[in-house]
């Protein structure tokens, strides 16, 4: 696989969103029909996915102005309709919805589906060789949108500028880090709570709230603003050094902290409160990877090194389903999940290390803010 694709983009929120839609016009309505796709073999239609997107438009104009003004931007540059792009920037609460379901009926037929699957880790400045903070996280999703994504970085006046990598046409972008030295990775959750409250501000949205704080605490108000609609884990930190993992789910929101300077997270709840946890039904190889990933860093306890990082992103224990994952041949084209991206962030630095594909056969390449 080539480097991973790079935009610059500054301004204000419609000319950004022009530059971005412009330059990736194809990688966006690959996108658009990759997600019709995966949403119709759970079971939603073209039709009914384009009504449920009119509907989260309406909802990202009331939560956020400028992201909706973004989005029109996205959608002018690729000619596209407003709908096609909400429908990318709800595509979270869109297939979570549809997977909480999924794994309810899995849970009673005992069968199992494959789900998509993330593993996060945290470094406290202590534990790492250079002193700095460092977040990381293997994207694991569909197989279909590995190549339509690429890295933004955004320069504007009103707020900090940023690095993050996200999907052709997602405007809030997903791990990233900011001039601050404010950082985020994440995981997919869902919960039996999930789907309570409609239409609330979307995951995407949050994702670039935390890029546009110039604090934690600040930062830290994108994850807990309620209700939500669907269950996500935020992983955030700060360089000097501080690393806080926020689980959320419909109408609660709970913090986790490092354990001896290092924190990992999967695709199930660590904490209660949240419902019934959903994911590790049908990906049981959530319970593993948390572990497994805190295992191979914590060897190096104090001198992790940016080669034990990517060492730790190439494991392959579980295959398919491990920390570096490769398609399962044995799915349906649609179902099929990959490592889609892998990052090392070093908040300290403000340096986003991308991998644009499973880190096992693909190189980081650093941008910084
Ligand atoms: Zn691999």
């Amino acid at each position: 696989m080539s480097p991973i694709p790079f935009l610059a983009v500054k301004g204000g929120p419609h000319e950004r969103g022009l530059a971005h839609g412009h330059r990736f016009a194809s990688e966006i309505a690959d996108n658009i029909e990759t997600y019709l796709r995966r949403f119709a073999a759970s079971g939603l239609d073209r039709a009914s996915a384009f009504v449920e997107a009119e509907r989260w438009l309406g909802a990202i104009a009331s939560a956020n102005p400028a992201y909706a003004e973004e989005m029109r931007g996205i959608a002018q540059g690729a000619g596209q309709r407003e709908e096609g792009i909400a429908l990318l920037n709800a595509r979270y609460e869109l297939a979570f919805t549809l997977f909480g379901k999924e794994a309810v009926r899995a849970a009673h037929g005992r069968e199992l589906a494959p789900a998509d699957g993330c593993t996060t880790f945290g470094l406290l400045p202590q534990v790492s060789a250079d002193g700095h903070a460092w977040l990381g996280q293997n994207w694991d999703w569909l197989e279909g949108v590995h190549g339509r994504t690429f890295v933004l970085r955004v320069e504007r006046a009103d707020k900090p500028g940023f690095v993050c990598l996200t999907e052709a046409g997602i405007a809030g972008g997903k791990m990233g880090v900011n001039e601050c030295g404010i950082g985020l990775v994440e995981n997919g959750l869902a919960s039996s709570a999930d789907g309570r409250h409609p239409y609330c501000k979307p995951f995407h949205v949050r994702c670039r709230e935390v890029l546009d704080a110039q604090t934690l605490d600040e930062a830290m108000l994108a994850p807990f603003e309620a209700p939500r609609t669907c269950s996500a884990n935020f992983l955030l930190g700060a360089s000097g050094g501080e690393i806080v993992d926020i689980e959320t789910s419909p109408d609660h929101a709970s913090g986790l902290h490092a354990q001896d300077g290092i924190i990992t997270h999967s695709n199930h709840f660590l904490s209660e409160g949240h419902g019934e946890s959903l994911l590790e039904k049908i990906a049981p190889n959530t319970l593993a990877r948390v572990d497994r990933m805190r295992a191979l860093l914590a060897k190096h306890r104090g001198a992790v090194s940016f080669e034990h990082m990517r060492s730790a992103a190439t494991d392959h224990s579980g295959a398919p389903y491990g920390i570096c994952r490769h398609p399962d041949p044995k799915q349906p084209v649609a179902r099929r999940t990959m490592t889609v991206g892998a990052v090392l962030v070093d908040l300290d630095a403000r340096i986003m290390h991308v991998a644009n594909g499973p880190p096992c056969c693909n190189e980081y390449a650093a941008f910084s803010v």
